[in-house]
Protein backbone atom coordinates (compact mmCIF):
# COMPACT_ATOMS: atom_id res chain seq x y z
CA UNK A 1 0.00 0.00 0.00
CA UNK A 2 1.64 3.24 -1.17
CA UNK A 3 1.53 6.15 0.93
CA UNK A 4 2.08 9.64 -0.71
CA UNK A 5 -0.69 10.87 -2.74
CA UNK A 6 1.52 10.65 -5.27
CA UNK A 7 2.96 7.37 -4.79
CA UNK A 8 -0.89 6.15 -4.86
CA UNK A 9 -0.75 7.65 -8.45
CA UNK A 10 2.34 5.99 -9.62
CA UNK A 11 0.84 2.07 -7.84
CA UNK A 12 -2.27 3.24 -9.98
CA UNK A 13 -4.46 3.35 -6.65
CA UNK A 14 -5.89 6.59 -6.98
CA UNK A 15 -6.74 7.91 -10.71
CA UNK A 16 -4.65 10.29 -13.00
CA UNK A 17 -4.75 11.94 -16.18
CA UNK A 18 -1.14 10.17 -17.71
CA UNK A 19 0.81 12.09 -20.20
CA UNK A 20 3.52 9.25 -20.41
CA UNK A 21 5.79 7.23 -18.12
CA UNK A 22 9.24 5.80 -18.63
CA UNK A 23 10.83 3.12 -16.39
CA UNK A 24 12.10 6.01 -14.04
CA UNK A 25 9.55 8.90 -13.93
CA UNK A 26 5.77 9.45 -14.54
CA UNK A 27 3.98 12.36 -16.20
CA UNK A 28 0.31 13.44 -15.44
CA UNK A 29 -2.19 16.14 -15.36
CA UNK A 30 -2.67 18.21 -12.50
CA UNK A 31 -6.28 17.94 -10.71
CA UNK A 32 -6.35 21.84 -10.29
CA UNK A 33 -4.66 23.27 -13.38
CA UNK A 34 -3.12 26.94 -13.03
CA UNK A 35 -2.98 27.26 -17.04
CA UNK A 36 -4.70 25.27 -19.94
CA UNK A 37 -1.85 22.96 -19.82
CA UNK A 38 -0.24 21.71 -16.60
CA UNK A 39 1.48 18.46 -16.54
CA UNK A 40 3.54 17.26 -13.10
CA UNK A 41 6.76 15.29 -13.87
CA UNK A 42 7.45 13.04 -11.16
CA UNK A 43 10.42 10.46 -10.26
CA UNK A 44 8.66 7.05 -9.13
CA UNK A 45 11.58 7.09 -6.16
CA UNK A 46 9.48 9.36 -3.54
CA UNK A 47 12.29 11.88 -2.68
CA UNK A 48 10.52 14.39 -0.64
CA UNK A 49 12.24 17.35 -2.29
CA UNK A 50 15.05 18.36 -4.52
CA UNK A 51 17.36 19.04 -1.72
CA UNK A 52 16.84 15.35 -0.66
CA UNK A 53 17.47 13.82 -4.05
CA UNK A 54 21.43 12.34 -3.44
CA UNK A 55 24.19 13.87 -4.96
CA UNK A 56 24.99 11.81 -8.16
CA UNK A 57 21.66 11.51 -9.18
CA UNK A 58 22.36 13.07 -12.63
CA UNK A 59 20.91 10.60 -14.50
CA UNK A 60 17.38 10.96 -12.81
CA UNK A 61 17.12 14.73 -12.90
CA UNK A 62 18.24 14.50 -16.63
CA UNK A 63 15.04 11.74 -17.05
CA UNK A 64 12.40 14.69 -15.03
CA UNK A 65 13.84 17.49 -17.53
CA UNK A 66 13.74 14.73 -20.43
CA UNK A 67 10.29 14.08 -19.72
CA UNK A 68 9.04 17.62 -18.81
CA UNK A 69 9.96 18.14 -22.52
CA UNK A 70 8.14 15.45 -24.15
CA UNK A 71 5.16 15.77 -22.11
CA UNK A 72 4.74 19.48 -23.83
CA UNK A 73 5.55 18.13 -27.07
CA UNK A 74 2.77 15.30 -26.28
CA UNK A 75 0.17 18.61 -24.94
CA UNK A 76 0.96 20.85 -27.70
CA UNK A 77 2.49 23.55 -26.10
CA UNK A 78 6.08 23.42 -27.55
CA UNK A 79 5.95 25.57 -29.66
CA UNK A 80 3.79 28.16 -27.93
CA UNK A 81 6.28 27.88 -25.16
CA UNK A 82 5.72 26.35 -21.59
CA UNK A 83 7.35 27.04 -17.76
CA UNK A 84 9.08 24.53 -15.64
CA UNK A 85 8.92 24.96 -11.98
CA UNK A 86 9.77 23.29 -8.73
CA UNK A 87 8.40 24.45 -5.74
CA UNK A 88 11.31 24.10 -3.34
CA UNK A 89 10.20 23.73 0.34
CA UNK A 90 7.50 26.43 2.55
CA UNK A 91 8.64 29.61 0.93
CA UNK A 92 7.83 28.13 -2.57
CA UNK A 93 4.59 26.93 -2.18
CA UNK A 94 5.16 23.47 -1.68
CA UNK A 95 2.26 20.99 -1.10
CA UNK A 96 3.13 17.79 -1.57
CA UNK A 97 6.44 16.29 -0.47
CA UNK A 98 7.29 14.29 -3.43
CA UNK A 99 9.32 15.91 -5.94
CA UNK A 100 7.44 17.01 -9.13
CA UNK A 101 8.41 19.56 -11.99
CA UNK A 102 5.10 21.20 -12.86
CA UNK A 103 4.96 22.16 -16.59
CA UNK A 104 2.82 24.73 -17.57
CA UNK A 105 1.26 26.47 -20.66
CA UNK A 106 -1.39 26.72 -22.82
CA UNK A 107 -1.67 30.84 -22.43
CA UNK A 108 0.80 33.94 -22.00
CA UNK A 109 2.41 33.24 -18.20
CA UNK A 110 3.07 36.82 -16.12
CA UNK A 111 7.02 36.92 -14.55
CA UNK A 112 8.11 37.53 -11.61
CA UNK A 113 5.67 34.85 -10.47
CA UNK A 114 3.77 36.21 -7.41
P1 LIG B 1 3.18 21.94 -5.07
O1 LIG B 1 2.44 23.10 -4.50
O2 LIG B 1 4.33 22.36 -5.94
O3 LIG B 1 3.57 20.92 -4.02
O4 LIG B 1 2.17 21.25 -6.09
C1 LIG B 1 1.38 20.16 -5.79
C2 LIG B 1 0.45 20.01 -6.95
O5 LIG B 1 -0.15 18.73 -6.89
C3 LIG B 1 -0.71 21.02 -6.97
O6 LIG B 1 -0.63 21.78 -8.18
C4 LIG B 1 -1.95 20.16 -6.90
O7 LIG B 1 -3.02 20.65 -7.67
C5 LIG B 1 -1.44 18.83 -7.42
N1 LIG B 1 -2.17 17.65 -6.99
C6 LIG B 1 -2.51 17.31 -5.72
N2 LIG B 1 -3.18 16.15 -5.71
C7 LIG B 1 -3.24 15.72 -7.00
C8 LIG B 1 -3.81 14.58 -7.64
N3 LIG B 1 -4.44 13.63 -6.95
N4 LIG B 1 -3.71 14.48 -8.99
C9 LIG B 1 -3.08 15.44 -9.69
N5 LIG B 1 -2.52 16.54 -9.14
C10 LIG B 1 -2.60 16.69 -7.82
Amino acid sequence: MAHGIFEKIIAREIPAEIVLETPQVLAFKDISPQAPVHILVIPKTPHPRLAQVPEGETLLLGALLEAAREAARLTGIESTGYRIVINNGPDAGEAVPHLHLHVLGGRKLGWPPG
